[in-house]
């Protein structure tokens, strides 16, 4: 399988930086491993426009109509766009979005046609009580619930624990993996066509030193990578393009 490396932009960078970035970065990069960028929304059009896939770091649950503020999946597919990051524990914790709610819009972005990062991560606290795998396994079925085996092609699930997320610690290789045997199973159980295909991404202060051992892993497709994405020659090393 390509290894697949996902950029969430958060809400940084202006115009003119994102420009600089991908001009750097499309200088450099060969395509050996799979570069996806999730800019503010502000910026999609730049990064479609420079032949990266491009995403969104949120998107509504509805179509289209009287919904203020609310970005469409339908629209951003229209305009070019490829993927949209749902569940990132920072929606979650600050926009108190559910596993639950969260299944609408994931139902949503792939009926329109967008590959999905699906999210799920334990707290400290819970990884300490030992209910890891009990999150992470409520967190699948409820915001996969009722999906079709259809969509499962356009699905890519990204874990990532909250406590390693922007905080340089990340886990083990082992301890992810760990966690990334056990979504496989989960995967598999529920879409026994598609299971194995899915991308299971890890995410938690990924850096150009520690993204050779994590890959290394058996049940590691890629990389949700925040910190060392803002940088391009960071981002093309996570790429495997020094
Ligand atoms: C993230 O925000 O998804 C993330 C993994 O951030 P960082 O790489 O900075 O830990």
């Amino acid at each position: 399988m390509t290894k697949l490396l996902v950029a969430n932009w958060k809400m940084n960078k202006n115009g003119k930086e994102c420009q600089d970035f991908l001009d750097t970065f499309m200088a450099k990069y060969s395509g050996q491993r799979a570069a996806w960028i999730a800019p503010q929304s502000l910026y999609v059009k730049l990064v479609i426009n420079s032949g990266i896939m491009a995403g969104l770091q949120n998107c509504s649950e509805f179509v289209s109509g009287a919904y203020t503020g609310e970005v469409s999946a339908k629209t951003f597919k229209e305009m070019g766009g490829h993927f949209v990051i749902l569940g990132h524990s920072e929606r979650r914790q600050y926009f108190q979005e559910t596993s639950k709610s969260l299944n609408a819009k994931v139902k949503t972005a792939l009926k329109e046609g967008l590959k999905v990062v699906y999210c799920v991560g334990e707290t400290l606290p819970e990884r300490d009580s030992h209910q890891t795998l009990l999150i992470i396994g409520d967190q699948l079925h409820q915001g996969l619930n009722d999906m079709s085996e259809a969509n499962a092609e356009n699905l890519i699930i990204a874990y990532e624990p909250v406590w390693a997320i922007g905080t340089g610690k990340t886990a083990s290789p082992a301890q992810a993996q760990e966690v990334h045997a056990f979504i496989r199973d989960e995967l598999t159980k529920k879409f026994p066509a598609f299971g194995q295909k899915i991308k299971i991404l890890y995410g938690g202060s990924v850096k150009p030193d520690n993204v050779e051992e994590l890959l290394g892993q058996k049940d590691i497709d890629g990389g949700l990578v925040g910190g060392a994405s803002l940088k391009a020659q960071d981002f093309l090393a996570l790429c495997g393009d020094k």
